[in-house]
């Protein structure tokens, strides 16, 4: 540097609070009212309609000079918080959310805090992935070489086991020549018409595309038909396909359906074909004794996608792929580079790293958020949780099946229900009995389709919902269909 180096400015840009003693005060009261927030939770709408005016403050120009973060807050209080999907009320039953935990919330903030990068490198928050690692080998029944890795959710989670099956199938270097290496026999790919959308979005993005995935039909329970599933994989190999891999669902999205999984394992292992399963709820059923039985077979899987923010009420997002071949799981992902060289001491070390097993790099910290959770709660209160919210379906089915005005559109297997108002113009009918609950504030159940018919769907999935959350549910549906029906 020159004689001439600049003198530092007088006071160096740093975006820590001048004042800690002052920032404490906000921050106690931010927990605070977020604490508030969760003990009052049922005293609230489950959603509300949002206000022209809120919207309109989220277009406001990019902030220039800073504001003191009681006055942010207060606006999260007044203009983000009341205006959520509403996914921790415990009248929230659509799609499949989880409800979240105030530990959860808290072990969040803690990895915030420490801001801790998981793409690698020698770090004990990289010991604690590793430890959920050797908790969900334990929990499915996969040997210790099993590999496994934090994702944002199932989504991520099936396109990481279409990407290792691909491996599989095409060897690696299907990495170097892309999909050309499968020209002359393209790959084919079986999964129920139950299966959620992103296992053909999976088969899209790896280069497959949507048409390489057969849609196996079912049978009356929502379940993969076995018999069809070996005719399909029978014709396609005689017209010049290659079947590589079978996707069994462990809880439809629309029934919570699940696939023989036994009965899969031995189709796949026959055939030489990858066995993943889609387990984004309910394959922590596991964590009960009372639904673990029904997944029987999943423990024979080559990979099992799932959420702990679905049924583990984990906060957003964490989700999980186990795969049980360590190495072609790295060997699908691992790429040298020189600034991610790997040492044996000091700060590089602790190869492998996460960063060898997905597309992310830089990755936060969600095992701390599932570590706390575990610990908190005990697998003893979390599997019993689930068995609940099970309880609750099947109570809420037999509530419908002795209501004359209400009809059962698929059989209750776990914790989803769906049924209908039954009316001349029944779709019409029951979409607007759906919209008018949601405008209610009472509950939030959501719409599929069964059979060609319009259906009310309520996915049970929050530790918080109880049995009168169901009956208020009910008394609504009823309500708000009579009330139609005089109109
Ligand atoms: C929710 C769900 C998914 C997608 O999981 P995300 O965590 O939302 O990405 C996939 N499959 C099934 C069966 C699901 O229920």
């Amino acid at each position: 540097m020159s004689s001439a180096a600049k003198k530092p400015p007088e006071t160096e840009p740093t975006l820590d609070p001048d004042d800690w003693s002052d920032f404490r005060v906000t921050s106690h009261r931010m927990l605070d009212d977020m604490l508030d927030y969760l003990e009052h939770l049922r005293e609230r709408p489950v959603w509300q309609p949002i206000p022209q005016a809120v919207r309109d403050q989220f277009h406001s120009a990019l902030p220039e000079s800073p504001q003191t973060l009681s006055e942010i807050h207060h606006q999260f209080m007044q203009t983000i918080l009341p205006y959520t999907v509403g996914n921790a009320h415990p009248g929230f039953m659509g799609w499949v959310h989880g409800g979240g935990t105030p530990v959860g919330m808290l072990a969040d903030m803690l990895a915030s805090g420490i801001n801790t990068n998981l793409g690698g490198r020698d770090q004990i928050p990289i010991a604690v992935e590793r430890q959920i690692l050797e908790w969900v080998r334990e929990l499915f029944g996969f040997p210790d070489t099993a590999s496994g890795l934090f994702v944002t959710g199932t989504s991520m989670a099936n396109l990481i086991s279409v990407w290792v099956a691909r491996t599989a199938a095409l060897g690696p270097e299907v990495r170097e020549q892309g999909m050309a290496a499968a020209e002359k026999t393209p790959l084919t790919a079986y999964a129920s018409t139950g299966a959620h959308g992103s296992i053909a979005q999976a088969l899209d993005l790896v280069g497959l595309g949507t048409a390489s995935l057969r849609k196996v039909p079912v049978n009356d329970r929502f379940e993969m038909d076995l018999a069809q599933l070996e005719d399909m994989i029978a014709k396609d190999i005689e017209s010049g396909f290659r079947p590589f891999m079978v996707i069994g669902t462990a809880g439809t999205v629309d029934v919570g359906a699940i696939d023989d999984l036994e009965g899969l394992s031995s189709i796949c292992q026959s055939k030489a074909l990858w066995f993943h399963v889609d387990g984004a709820f309910g394959a922590l059923g596991r964590l009960s004794s009372e639904i673990a039985p029904c997944l029987k077979g999943i423990e024979r899987a080559d990979s099992i996608a799932f959420d702990f923010h679905k049924w583990g009420q984990v906060p957003y997002d964490a989700g999980f792929i186990l795969i049980r071949d360590d190495a072609l799981h790295r060997q699908t992902f691992a790429s040298p580079a020189a600034y991610l060289h790997r040492e044996t001491r000091g700060v590089a070390a602790g190869s492998y790293w996460p960063c060898d097993y997905g597309p992310d790099l830089s990755r936060g910290f969600r095992a701390l958020k599932t570590w706390f959770t575990f610990k908190a709660y005990g697998t003893e209160q979390l599997g019993s949780v689930i068995a609940h919210t099970c309880r609750l379906a099947h109570y809420l089915g037999s509530c419908i099946e002795n209501l004359p005005e209400l009809e059962l559109l698929a059989p209750v297997s776990l914790n989803i229900v769906c049924f209908r108002y039954r009316s001349a113009d029944a779709n019409k009918a029951n979409r607007y009995i759906v919209t008018e609950l949601h405008e209610s504030g009472l509950a939030v159940p959501s719409t599929t389709i069964i059979r060609d018919m319009l259906a009310i769907r309520v996915a049970i999935v929050n530790h918080r919902t109880r049995q009168s959350d169901i009956d208020q549910l009910l008394q609504a549906v009823l309500r708000i269909g009579a009330g139609l029906e005089k109109a």
